[in-house]
């Protein structure tokens, strides 16, 4: 069992860590937020008065942060993991992050002497609190090998994508697959009620059709033809629209830095970001539907 040092004790970070603690890691928490902490402190973490403290004497750091700036702060900022981590500790980031913050900050930690992988998930917070996460590993095949026993506390399939950033890019190359896919089967099911097409039907033939993949068969967008999906409970998340703009942006962004032209990636940026504006970002990214059927 390790001694892990886990900073971002958030929706995602705070079961994460606790399940660690559940499989018998002792863990060195830290958080800005102070609920945060305290919820960690109950679970049986020790809280760290700082990300270089948290990271001091660790075996291994894990952060689950918002996004690349605090992730790039966290590591490479004064005080913190790089500059107090103890010599031959492994770093795993499993935030969600653009693929050049993880690709810089995986380098810094090369160049000090540390391995790293970026490791981020899919599974949302219910596979958080079940610690049936999927993790997309990018990073050596020897910080691949001594990441996988720690993350497998956490998640029940964990995927080594290749060197660094390229956990991060298969995480958004998947996203951005499933917001137009989403966009795609809400848009059909918009037609079919205007055409007099039942949606059960609709679902009837598409699902046995070539029109037929994951956002129609296990997260139909309208209420009906598959109960478990969010559809049938007022869109309660699930995987939140907001979440799923910031991964299509990071698409976008990342689609602009390699010059790849991604004209539906792009629009479906653009129509999540309409979703958003109009005070849904707290609903299921499947809620488009209604946006696209003209009743928000
Ligand atoms: P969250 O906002 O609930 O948690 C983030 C935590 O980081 C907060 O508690 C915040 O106080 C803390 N934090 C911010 N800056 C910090 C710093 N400098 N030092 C220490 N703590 C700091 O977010 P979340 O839902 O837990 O998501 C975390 C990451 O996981 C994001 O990158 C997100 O995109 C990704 N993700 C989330 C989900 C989901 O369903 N929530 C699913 C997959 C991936």
């Amino acid at each position: 069992m390790a001694t892990i040092a886990f900073i971002g004790l958030g929706n995602m970070g705070g079961p994460m860590a606790r399940n660690l603690l559940k499989a018998g890691h002792a863990v060195q928490a830290f958080d800005l937020s102070e609920a945060a902490c305290a919820a960690a402190r109950d679970a049986g973490a020790t809280i760290a008065a700082g990300p270089g403290a948290a990271a001091a004497g660790a075996e291994v750091v894990i952060t689950m942060l918002p996004a690349g700036k605090h992730v790039r702060e966290v590591y490479t900022g004064e005080g913190g993991v790089i500059a107090s981590a103890k010599p031959g500790s492994l770093f795993i980031d499993s935030s969600t992050v653009d693929v050049d913050s993880a690709r810089a900050v995986a380098a810094a930690a090369e160049a000090a002497g540390f391995a790293m992988v970026d490791a981020p998930v899919s599974g949302g917070v219910g596979g958080a609190e079940a610690g049936t996460l999927t993790f997309m590993v990018g990073g050596t095949e020897d910080a691949f090998k001594r990441a996988e026993p720690i993350l497998a506390a956490m998640g029940k399939a964990i995927v080594h994508t290749g060197g660094p950033g390229n956990g991060q890019a298969a995480k958004i190359c998947n996203n951005m697959i499933l917001g137009i896919s989403m966009i795609g089967v809400s848009e059909a099911f918009a037609l079919a009620e205007k055409l007099g097409l039942e949606s059960q039907k609709l679902f009837d033939v598409a699902s046995k059709s070539s029109g037929q993949c994951w956002s129609l068969t296990s997260y139909c967008p309208v209420p009906g033809p598959v109960p478990t999906s969010p559809a049938n409970r007022d869109y309660q998340p699930g995987f939140a629209a907001a979440l799923m703009l910031k991964d299509l942006k990071l698409a976008v962004e990342a689609g602009q830095s390699t010059g790849s032209p991604l004209p539906l990636g792009g629009e479906a940026a653009q129509l999540y970001t309409l979703f958003c504006n109009a005070g849904f970002g707290g609903k299921d990214f499947s809620g488009i539907v209604n946006m696209l059927r003209g009743q928000k």
